[in-house]
């Protein structure tokens, strides 16, 4: 059975490849975005922070890794005419994509649905679900041109059992995953382009820190001991394997996790 979590990675296993990931300035996405370029893709930063990517982009050339590419994008601000300069530029530069991890997330605020203030509920819903959904759109074709695609939506416990006081978080992880599945039984059968869902599980980042301010961050695994699992759906590995959701991480596994459910 397929399972991303014991993945061992090759060397050079996502040689030849263009994987695009959202939220690649920080936490998890700047860690699968150094994994990828370690295993020879050639990565396209994407996020709001320059500085930030541009820092990612120092540490893959200082890897002697094939070369990054840095694509701007406020998943909050941009317009139409934004994604599409983003996916003439993607097409232009490489002729296809063969991979799309949309990692970016807010969290919102933890409160009881009856107080959730509403605009905090729309710029959650947009940034984590419908970004994710417009930027997949426009990457289709370059999708399209892929022999072997893989787009992979980040997922959240949250988002699979809901959980009180998640709000627009885990409404927004449930409708990432029914996302990934309608687009995932639209592409079976006529195109390459497989589509799942990862649960990173609770790990060691400023969105984690911002929803358990108490936690000592000390328990928790950091991004870079999770990146095989997203290797794995994103390149050669999980060919054919399509529609299903995945956990990097198993149920309890950190020790001293007295509840599973504590995970975001
Ligand atoms: P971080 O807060 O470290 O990273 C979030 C990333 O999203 C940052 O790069 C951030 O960019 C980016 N982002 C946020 N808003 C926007 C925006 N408007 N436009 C562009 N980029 C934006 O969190 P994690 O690394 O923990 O989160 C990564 C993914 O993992 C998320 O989908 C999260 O839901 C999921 N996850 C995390 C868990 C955990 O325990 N950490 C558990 C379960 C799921 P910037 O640097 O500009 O803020």
């Amino acid at each position: 059975m397929f399972e991303p979590r014991n993945h061992l990675v090759a060397s050079g296993e996502l040689a030849g490849r263009v994987i695009a990931i959202t939220g690649a300035s920080g936490g998890i996405g700047r860690a699968v975005a150094l994994a990828c370029a370690r295993s020879q893709a050639r990565v396209i930063l994407i996020g709001r922070n320059v500085a930030h990517l541009e820092a990612v982009h120092a540490q893959i050339a200082a890897m002697g890794a094939p070369e990054a590419s840095i694509a701007p994008l406020d998943l909050e601000q941009a317009l139409a005419q934004d994604y599409d300069r983003l996916a003439d530029a993607v097409l232009e530069r490489y002729g296809r994509l063969d991979g799309l991890l949309h990692n970016a997330a807010l969290l919102g605020t933890l409160t009881p649905i009856e107080h959730y203030d509403v605009p905090t509920w729309c710029r959650v819903l947009h940034v984590n679900v419908t970004a994710a959904f417009a930027l997949t759109q426009v990457l289709l074709p370059a999708l399209r041109n892929s022999a072997d695609a893989a787009v992979l939506f980040t997922a959240s416990s949250v988002g699979r059992r809901g959980r009180a006081y998640w709000g627009a978080y885990a409404v927004a992880k449930f409708a990432l995953e029914g996302l990934a599945q309608v687009l995932a039984d639209e592409l079976e059968g006529i195109t390459a382009v497989r589509v799942n869902t990862l649960n990173p599980g609770r790990t060691r980042t400023a969105l984690r820190r911002q929803a358990y301010p108490a936690e000592d961050p000390a328990t928790l695994p950091l991004p870079e001991t999770l990146t095989h699992a997203y290797i794995a759906l994103l390149g050669p590995a999980s060919r054919g394997i399509s529609g299903q959701a995945f956990d990097a991480q198993p149920a309890g596994a950190v020790a001293g996790d007295s509840s599973a459910a504590s995970s975001s």
